[in-house]
């Protein structure tokens, strides 16, 4: 009996070359694979005769093949396959493209349903339907004569593809354990998750999909709010180290900053210490802007805990970003003694005020650490997880990096000192409305910059329609001249290999790929400076070698996905050229630009876009007129909905929770059950089944 864990190839239908393709989509489980929903359904449930068929309609036909031909056109490489099809009423001819295989599978005589769009118009022909051979008149059909789900494709996946092995893993599987507790399913009127699944999947008709989905949305947000209360009341009992604040030293500290800082800058840096002040772990996220000025106020509040003795970590996604804070941190306060340590995995330093900073051994550094001669100690996530302990860490701070478990921080710690957990301070740069942020992240207190620094000189944003793309590149050009940096975004990797078979796929493969782009970019366009590529199928130490050369001015130019989006300071990039501009999130598009405007030159911003619908101007507008990342994104949340507006890779949440989120009903009704089973039972145990999926679900928004 196949099981909800176990890895998809186990599915029969699924081998090698289909798990890989499902990798591809991040389906890894039997679970991954059930609950990849359709994004939306085509209704293909009424069985038309040949005869009523109308032009440009979407129907499904049940006919009989009366004849099947392939041939290769006359355009090189496009296999043409014809059938003819006929019922009571008539007949009518089938084309597909490209698909010479299928003269194989329908052959004449059988008798299938065809689900598609109607072409032409004298004569008009099913074209590239989708088939289901029909073994009796009843046979059930998954594919065609019914409601079919649509789901995110991959390539070489189909809808149909998808729709098959989803089919035969739910023939195959036992009855999976629902974690929704059976009374709450009966009190908030939800169906049994094996019902659910298979309706979200196979709906009889739409309704069924609506409380299906309604199902796995309260479910995924009952989970959040589960975690979220959790987490609070597992801090709330637990104890953590006094941090006394030093009120005059910080004062110090700030006067002697070469600039003056922000309100709000000043406003959570005070947050932050009152609440370093207690014996209760704090639990905090500072948001703000990229060029927000997060690093400063995290950096004093270090200071703070280093001045009374105490270590604090300071963790980073990158090796790169690491050291760009350690490079802020000893340029601000160099005559800070009481030792800061980089570690990452090609470099180990430690400073200990005026200029003296060292190499020395990963080995020495460790030691140091750990007899408490290094106070503050800077490095990628990894690296401080696994091998450092620190006598008196005080305080975990991590950028980019919204969430930290309990059992994380305690990891964290020595041995001996079990039972105190560290205060926890976590900064992001992602604008999310503060609506959102509270359900999102209802276990951490928030602190917000929404201001950026007086002395930020404005990125000038222009939307380049096609016909102004050439003096755009000239303008670059002339900028790369003069010694400045640029970057180009573009939506995707690859270019698509298949001619594109529909409308949605047309517009797709129009999009501008980073392979491609660079090609071009540094052949044709720009052959005399040095142009790169970045993209998240690199290996990460490729990446962080690429974006060092590109900080290190060895690059001129970087054409890159949304990867870019979280990370270096650049001061040297002037230019943010974005390819297919409406293809991005305006939060999205709002961080890219975020990349440039660092350094003394003037900044510019170039939205690529080809559309010139007013929702396009509009959102263009919108992200030329935007005051803070925060407005933008309540004007994105609005127009978009949550569930793209940021997408999973951001908030580790799925797509339905998402957009659950906006949902106040859901949001407050879960949070009065997750509150009342934590009552019951605060380490759910009453709850084997809830108590499972809580801890998946846990792995997952935790980063590893
Ligand atoms: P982020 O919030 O994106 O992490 P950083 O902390 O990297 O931003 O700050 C960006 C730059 O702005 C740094 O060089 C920092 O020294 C500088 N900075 C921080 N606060 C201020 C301020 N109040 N006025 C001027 N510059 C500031
Ligand atoms: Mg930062």
């Amino acid at each position: 009996m196949l099981r909800l864990e176990d890895p998809v190839s186990k599915i029969k239908s699924v081998g090698q070359r289909w798990s890989a393709k499902l990798d591809n989509l991040g389906v890894k489980t039997v679970r991954d694979l059930l609950f990849h929903f359709p994004t939306r359904y085509e209704d293909f449930s009424e069985i038309y005769r040949i005869t009523d068929l109308i032009p440009r309609q979407e129907a499904t036909i049940r006919g009989v093949v009366e004849e099947i031909t392939t041939r290769k056109s006359w355009k090189r490489n496009l296999y043409l396959t014809e059938a003819v099809i006929s019922d009571d009423s008539g007949s009518i001819r089938a084309v597909w493209f490209n698909q010479p295989y299928v003269k194989n599978i329908l052959q004449p005589g059988i008798t299938a349903n065809f689900s598609g769009k109607i072409s032409g118009n004298a004569e008009v022909y099913l074209s590239n339907p989708t088939y289901e051979i029909l073994k009796s008149e009843e046979s059930l059909t998954k594919h065609t004569g019914r409601i079919v789900g649509i789901y995110p494709e991959t390539r070489g996946l189909t809808s149909k593809g998808l729709r098959n092995m989803i089919s035969t893993a739910l023939s195959e599987m036992g009855k999976a354990d629902d974690p929704i507790p059976e009374r709450i399913r009966n009190e908030e009127n939800l169906p049994e998750m094996n019902e659910a699944l298979k309706k979200i999947h196979f709906p009889e008709n739409m309704e069924e999909t609506l409380s299906s989905r309604k199902r796995f949305s309260f479910e995924d947000l009952f989970l959040l709010q589960l975690y979220n209360l959790k987490q609070k009341i597992t801090l709330a009992k637990s104890h953590s180290v006094k941090i006394p604040m030093d009120l005059d030293y910080v004062k110090e500290l700030i006067g002697k900053l070469p600039f003056p800082l922000t309100l709000s800058q000043k406003k959570s840096l005070f947050e932050i210490l009152k609440d370093t002040e207690k014996n209760v772990p704090m639990n905090r996220l500072l948001q703000g802007d990229v060029g927000s000025g997060k690093t400063v106020v995290a950096a004093i509040a270090a200071l703070n805990a280093a001045r009374s003795g105490k270590q604090v970590a300071f963790m980073a996604p990158t090796s790169i970003l690491a050291s760009q804070h350690y490079n802020t941190f000893i340029r601000l306060f160099d005559d800070f003694e009481g030792g800061v340590a980089l570690l990452t995995s090609g470099e180990s330093e430690i400073f200990y005020g005026h200029e003296l900073s060292s190499e020395i051994t990963k080995k020495r550094a460790l030691t140091e650490i750990e007899k408490n001669k290094v106070k503050i100690i800077i490095g990628t996530h990894a690296l401080l997880q696994k091998y450092v302990s620190f006598p008196e860490l005080a305080l975990v701070i991590v950028d980019e990096q919204h969430r930290f478990g309990v059992k994380q921080r305690a990891e964290l710690l020595d041995e001996r000192r079990s039972g105190l957990v560290p205060h926890f301070l976590s900064m992001s740069a992602t604008p999310i409305p503060r609506t959102l942020s509270l359900t999102l992240f209802g276990d951490l207190d928030l602190s917000l910059i929404n201001e950026l620094p007086k002395n930020r000189k404005k990125i000038i944003t222009k939307t380049v329609s096609p016909e102004e793309r050439k003096k755009t590149y000239e303008f670059i050009r002339a900028s790369m001249k003069e010694g400045r940096q640029a970057f180009v975004i573009c939506p995707r990797i690859d270019p698509p290999e298949d001619e594109p078979k529909n409308y949605m796929a047309a517009l797709m493969w129009q999009v501008k790929a980073v392979k491609e782009e660079y090609e071009k970019l540094s052949k044709e366009i720009f052959p005399d400076f040095k142009t790169a590529m970045l993209h998240g199928k690199m290996k990460s130490g490729e990446k962080e070698n690429t974006m060092k050369d590109f900080l290190n001015k060895k690059i001129n130019l970087l054409v890159s996905t949304s990867v870019v989006e979280v990370g270096v300071d650049v001061p040297n990039a002037t230019i943010m050229m974005i390819e297919d501009a409406d293809r991005f999130g305006l939060a999205q598009l709002y961080q890219f630009r975020g990349r440039v405007g660092r350094g003394e030159h003037q900044s510019y911003c170039f939205l690529f876009t080809e559309s010139k619908t007013k929702n396009s101007n509009q959102r263009m507008k919108a992200i030329i007129e935007a005051k803070n990342g925060f407005e933008l994104a309540e004007y994105d949340l609005k127009m978009r909905g949550p569930g793209e507006f940021l997408g999973e890779s951001q908030t580790g949440m799925p797509d339905l929770a998402m957009k659950a989120i906006q949902n106040p009903e859901l949001v407050k009704r879960t949070r009065e059950l997750a509150f009342e089973i934590l009552k019951e039972s605060p380490d759910v145990k009453k709850y084997p089944r809830l108590k499972e999926r809580l801890q998946i679900f846990e792995s997952k928004i935790h980063w590893e």
